[in-house]
């Protein structure tokens, strides 16, 4: 998961604030993210800085493949309990529609990696009628049936301090594989062959083999999955699934080379193989990355993997709606990935807020409210965001879906007791002792859960009811039409005229087909604080019958009410262009360096003299007072060129001179009190130049100013 660049940029921006929201929520003591990691720095720093120093210096150059005898060691049979899904739909408080055809074994996953780190802080987990259960217990009653969990090599420095983030060593994984096992799911392990987090922004090779040579490396690698793989299986655990690597668009433990992270991959996909055989198990390799939504990045990656021969069963891909692009252009790179490459696909990280709230005092990356269109943050959005993404891979040829961060909980209630749990168990994302390990993405922004606010459980830990979704994707559920949420609306409103609220509102429904306009009062004061005597901006909220607040925001101005006035829709039909002469100097452009705004504008240049004119006739316009311009850049123009905006209304000719001096410096001409009473105009632009000068116009308006009563 690409956890850091984002989260540091946005706590840069917002964390004191952020902090100071979320505590005072709480009732607890607001405390600053400027001072307080810092504090616990000077504490730890100088122990931390000398044995990561020791770990490295300890750092082999050699390393000697191991000398192991595949035979199949005594295997711990763990008895496990099953929970069947619902055969006919159930009542609930969310609305799930069904997914025509979804099979039971459609992988519904979910990442656990942090379970023992937060349980190790205090934090527990409460099922739905507030008892408390162990976490795989609650997940797997829910219809989950598929866990993740990653694993680093050795996440910890030479005094035995813990980087965060779970902790993830082989240890933990299998300590949470065995529960995940004992309630009759099975195993995915996430290997991301680095000490700490491994993902689009860092690739950072474990201590241990960051002198190996790119064949030592291979060597080391099979090695580690091997054996690792062979504790797990050993300890009972379900190993069905093998991540080689996590989100490797960039890299693979330390190297960059991609024939190299070839070989890497397919000396872990050999050592899952050989596993499999020496313990007569089924188990798949999965290689993963991000960019879901670039269907020729991803076509481009499979293409490699394909000459490189790398030996994989499933792409899994991270998307997160609220980052990338659009649900078909995700399904549209699944489907492609599996028909032409003939691989298993699946969604291998996804996650949605029910909350905007911080549960922790430390920023979460996806802050909330309507993120993605369609769902807001809410636990009725969070479930149909789970259904959803189920619906788009399996109807794109997916396997199944992995929820992230579904279990990452709050574990104290206040900045410094959790500042202390997260060092000290390292349930937060980093400790100040990773800093020393992955400085540029930890520096002092070590901390909690950017993710909270994400989790399938509320703050306090109790399970929410969005999680039961993924056991009801094949029945639905039986619920009582409620609003999800109203999104927020614009008006404009033109200046001089009266602001009229609509009396209804679009609302969004927990069943989608509902979807629909509701009645809203709004706020008596907001509105009459809303100057419509000129230009400005205000916020009125209203409220529907049963209690949901809408947001409108005001816009006070004049309407552009030309058509494709920036040339950005491919239809250049409403413009008019003439020119003298056997050729056209002009054309429509695609280059946003020459564009006012968008990538689109209308270019001239010529060996020649050029003589042109651009323009749009607009009819069945409403009677009234009328203001016409452009925006123009461009050079080289000499003493006899002329530029010219015009208007032409009931049979009047309006112009105003301008003229284009250097590159990017726009010249933004306009005609205001053109008098409209037969509905039609003409505007536009012509030009007289000299041969090579050159230039754009983009952006033109045509708005109302005022209207005849
Ligand atoms: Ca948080």
């Amino acid at each position: 998961m690409m956890i850091h660049k984002k989260l540091s940029t946005l706590l840069i921006m917002t964390a004191s604030v952020f902090l100071l929201s979320a505590c005072s929520n709480n009732n607890q003591t607001a405390v600053s993210a400027d001072t307080a990691p810092d504090m616990t720095l000077v504490n730890a720093g100088a122990e931390v800085k000398a044995a990561d120093a020791a770990k490295a210096a300890a750092s082999p150059s050699e390393y000697t493949a191991k000398d192991h005898d595949y035979t199949a060691k005594e295997v711990s049979e763990i008895e496990r309990e099953y929970f069947t899904l619902p055969s006919a739909a159930e009542e609930s408080s969310i609305y799930v529609e069904p997914v025509e055809g979804i099979p039971d074994d459609f992988i519904r996953g979910v990442d656990a990696s942090e379970v023992l780190s937060i349980e190790n802080s205090g934090a527990k987990y409460y099922d739905s009628e507030g008892n408390e259960q162990d976490v795989f217990k609650i997940l797997s009653q829910s219809g989950v049936n598929y866990i993740r969990l990653r694993i680093w090599n050795n996440p910890y420095n030479l005094d035995g301090n813990g980087y965060g983030g779970g902790n993830c060593d082989l240890q933990t994984a299998v300590s949470l594989g065995v529960r995940a096992t004992k309630y009759g799911m099975k195993v995915l392990i996430d290997f991301h062959y680095s000490d700490f987090w491994a993902d689009p922004e860092r690739q950072l090779s474990p201590v241990a083999w960051q002198n190996l040579s790119d064949e030592d490396k291979c060597l080391a690698l099979y090695d580690f999955t091997y054996d690792s793989l062979e504790t797990l299986i050993c300890a009972g655990v379900d190993v069905s699934m093998v991540q080689v690597g996590n989100e490797t668009n960039n890299g693979l433990s330390g190297e960059t080379d991609f024939d190299t992270i070839c070989r890497l991959f397919n000396s872990g996909s050999q050592a899952v193989r050989k596993i499999s055989e020496v313990y007569d198990k089924d188990i798949a390799v999965a290689l993963h990355y991000t960019n879901s939504t670039d269907y020729e990045k991803i076509d481009n990656i499979c293409a490699g993997l394909l000459e490189n021969n790398v030996d994989y069963d499933i792409l899994g891909l991270s998307y997160y709606t609220f980052w990338s692009g659009s649900f078909e252009q995700f399904g549209n790179v699944m489907s492609h990935v599996k028909n032409e490459y003939g691989k298993d696909v699946m969604l291998a990280e996804f996650s949605y807020p029910f909350t905007d709230q911080d549960g922790d005092c430390y920023a979460n990356s996806a802050a909330g409210g309507e993120m993605s269109a369609g769902y807001t943050s809410s636990v009725q959005s969070q479930s149909t965001m789970i259904r959803d993404m189920c619906a788009l891979t399996y109807d794109n040829g997916g396997i199944g879906v992995f929820y992230w961060g579904g279990t990452w909980i709050p574990v104290g209630s206040d900045y410094e007791t959790n500042m202390e749990l997260w060092e000290k168990y390292g349930s937060g994302w980093a400790t100040s002792y990773a800093d020393s390990y992955d400085h540029e993405n930890v520096g002092s922004y070590y901390g909690g859960s950017a993710w909270d606010n994400q989790a399938l459980f509320d703050f306090d830990g109790k399970v929410l009811p969005s999680l039961d979704t993924f056991k009801y994707l094949g029945t639905g559920t039986i619920c009582d039409p409620a609003v999800d949420y109203i999104p927020d609306i614009n008006i404009d409103v033109l200046v001089g005229r009266e602001l009229v609220m609509p009396d209804t509102v679009f609302a969004i429904y927990n069943d989608r087909s509902l979807n629909g306009e509701v009645s809203v009062t709004w706020d008596e004061s907001e509105l009459e604080s809303a100057d419509t005597s000129k230009d400005g901006e205000y916020t009125v909220t209203g409220r529907t019958d049963d209690g949901h607040i809408v947001t409108a925001t005001v816009n006070v101005g004049y309407v552009n009410i030309a058509d494709n006035p920036g040339f950005e829709e491919e239809d250049y039909s409403m413009w008019d262009v003439t020119y003298e002469g056997d050729s056209n100097p002009t054309d429509f452009q695609d280059n946003g360096a020459d564009a006012k705004t968008g990538d689109m504008s209308f270019h001239f240049w010529s060996e020649d003299n050029m003589s042109f004119t651009i323009s749009q006739t607009k009819t069945d316009l409403t009677p009234g007072v009328y203001m016409v311009s452009v925006f123009s850049q461009g050079g080289d123009m000499n003493d006899d060129c002329s530029m010219e905006l015009y208007a032409i209304a009931d049979g009047v000719e309006y112009t105003v001179s301008f003229m284009d001096t250097s590159w990017c410096n726009w010249q933004n001409p306009v005609i205001y009190d053109i008098p409209v009473t037969d509905g039609e105009i003409t505007f536009g632009v012509r030009m007289n130049l000299c041969p090579k000068s050159w230039g754009t116009l983009d952006d033109f308006s045509l708005c109302l100013t005022d209207t005849v009563d």
